[in-house]
C-alpha cells in the first residue's frame, strides 16, 4: 500500500485519501460505492421504521449493472458492522438482460451481447431490462 501511494504524490489531496482511494481501486470501486448507499438507505428506512434490527435485503440485480453479488456481501459485512443493520442476509434477486425491438415491437432475452431481434432480425433494439440495481425490500424487526 505504502508503495503504490507514491505514484500519486503529484496529486495535491492529502496522503491519507491516496490510501483510501487505492484501497478502493484494488478491491472493486463499483461494488464498494454500491453497498455504502445501499447501508446508507437501509439504515435510514430502519430508523424511519423504528426497527431494532434488520433480518434481510432483498436486492434486485440487474445482468448489465456490473455488480458482483459476492463483493457486495463481502462489503456489507464491513460496514454494516456495530449498525442494526449487521448479521442481516442479503437476498439477490437477478435480472435478465431484455432489449425491445423497434421494427416489430418483440421483447427477447439478450444473450452474449446478441443485440438483434430473433424475429426479425432487426439491430434497431432497445433495452427494457438489465441494468437495474436497487433494494427492492427490507425485513426488519
Ligand atoms: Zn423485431
Amino acid at each position: 500500500m505504502g508503495a503504490k501511494s507514491r505514484f500519486t504524490a503529484s496529486c495535491d489531496t492529502s496522503p491519507r485519501w491516496d490510501h483510501l482511494q487505492y484501497a478502493i481501486l484494488d478491491s472493486g470501486m463499483h461494488e464498494l460505492a454500491v453497498t455504502q448507499s445501499m447501508v446508507n438507505l437501509v439504515l435510514e428506512e430502519a430508523r424511519k421504521g423504528n426497527a431494532r434490527k434488520v433480518k434481510k435485503i432483498n436486492l434486485v440485480l440487474g445482468e448489465l449493472s456490473g455488480v458482483v453479488g459476492d463483493c457486495v456481501q463481502f462489503y456489507f459485512g464491513l460496514m454494516s458492522k456495530d449498525t442494526i443493520a449487521e448479521g442481516a442476509t442479503i437476498s439477490f434477486k437477478t435480472v435478465a438482460t431484455q432489449a425491445k425491438c423497434r421494427q416489430c415491437a418483440n421483447i427477447f432475452e439478450v444473450k452474449e451481447s446478441e443485440w438483434i431481434c430473433p424475429e426479425c432480425h432487426s439491430v434497431s433494439v432497445e433495452l427494457v431490462a438489465g441494468n437495474e440495481l436497487f433494494v427492492e425490500s427490507i425485513e426488519v424487526e
